[in-house]
């Protein structure tokens, strides 16, 4: 979201859960295996009828803030809507939300059949596919309900996509969950295999009380070390992909801008609408506390306008919950580059979210290393 005047916000970015179930069981995942089951009251998959309300809102909303914005399908596994309902949910959005708003897909690839791309291609959807690396990485969590690893059929998927020249074009990334226990090599390699152009990593999720999978202590800097790594690797390459986390953090020690969530000074509100059409904060809050990313309100794109719930000071107080820092962050060296962390990653039983990220050491490491890239390069220029 973007402010304007301070006042009445604008939308850039909406996650629309259209599934609430995956066809997926990845041992990390926030929204199944992090204490929050919320999504066992929610319908398996969104009906028409929120369809319908969602694309007269967020029409409705396009129409009165006049500056675009995305949509991402999202879920659970979106795509477990079928052919016939994404193309009856496309049609919906594209029909109020015309280019250049963008339409994408967060998807597992596991599903993406020929007429599933058929459908994406007719409504122009960007298709941003998960895999974590090559299959002995990927396999380790990504596995289905019976436990098996994902990554053939995932691979199958990329595949489908990207020998079809209708769609090739519409494959704008992959995302990696990082194992910092893997050599960030083999990973590069893999996802750069893929053919994708823009390559994104996450952390593994925790916060205080919950250290991430990988990291002995909060001192420790293993994801720092891994994503060191990467850097290194990145920077060798004479033929990259883009790399957005990378690419983000070099942009903000040049002073210039982020373009996501989670580094950088930039407010990022996500709007999330559920299968049900209820409107909640962003969903990676569940790593925090059950129901950190519920209103106290229940709102609903069924019964309350946008322009209401962006009004409302629940929205408010969620937009400004980014740069509400801990005391440390305000006196921190890095904290243009960091901007604190994620949300959910800052919280703890005791403080709440008054907290740096648990990746705070990680973070440092990482833009330490950066700094003395850009100190060599600026040294061998002179
Ligand atoms: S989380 Fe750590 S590195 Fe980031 S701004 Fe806060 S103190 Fe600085």
């Amino acid at each position: 979201m973007q402010a304007i005047d301070g006042q009445n916000r604008t939308v850039d970015t909406v996650l629309l859960k259209v599934a609430s179930r995956c066809n997926l069981d990845c041992g990390y995942c926030y929204v199944y295996h992090m204490g929050d089951d919320s999504w066992r009251t929610q319908p398996k998959l969104m009906s028409d009828e929120i369809i319908k309300h969602v694309a007269v809102n967020l029409g409705a909303q396009y129409r009165r803030q006049q500056t675009p914005f995305s949509v991402v399908l999202h879920g659970g596994e979106p795509l477990m809507l079928g052919a016939t309902r994404l193309a009856r949910l496309c049609e919906a959005l594209r029909a109020e939300l015309p280019h250049p708003c963008g339409i994408h897909v967060q998807t597992n690839g596991v599903l993406l059949a020929d007429a599933i791309i058929d459908v994406l291609v007719a409504y122009d959807v960007g298709i941003s596919i998960s895999i974590d690396g090559p299959a002995v990485v990927h396999d380790r969590f990504r596995t289905d309900h019976s436990n098996s690893g994902s990554h053939a059929r995932v691979t199958a998927g990329i595949e489908r996509l990207t020998s079809r020249p209708d769609a090739s074009p519409l494959f704008a990334g992959v995302l990696a969950v990082i194992d910092p226990s893997s050599d960030p090599a083999d990973v590069y390699a893999a996802l750069k295999a893929t053919g994708a152009p823009s390559l994104d990593f996450l952390v593994r999720d925790g916060n205080w009380d919950q250290l991430p999978f990988g990291k002995a202590t909060s001192d420790a800097v293993e994801y720092g070390r891994w994503l060191s790594g990467l850097l290194t690797l990145y920077l060798a390459d004479p033929a990259p992909p883009r790399v957005r986390i990378l690419d983000d953090m070099m942009r903000l020690i040049l002073g210039g801008q982020s373009q996501k969530e989670g580094v950088g000074n930039t407010d990022y509100g996500i709007l999330v609408i559920e299968p049900d059409g209820r409107i909640d904060k962003n969903d990676t809050l569940k790593v925090a506390h059950p129901g950190a990313d519920r209103f106290e309100k229940a709102w609903s794109i069924l019964t309350d306008p946008l322009e209401d719930f962006l009004a409302s000071p629940a929205f408010d107080h969620y937009y400004r919950q980014q740069r509400t820092l801990a005391d440390q962050c305000h006196n921190c060296a890095d904290l243009a580059i960091c901007g604190g962390g994620m949300v959910a990653h800052r919280w703890s039983a005791e403080r709440g979210f008054d907290n740096p990220t648990v990746f705070c050491a990680d973070q440092r490491h990482l833009i330490a290393e950066m700094r003395g890239v850009i100190a060599r390069m600026a040294a061998q220029a002179a």
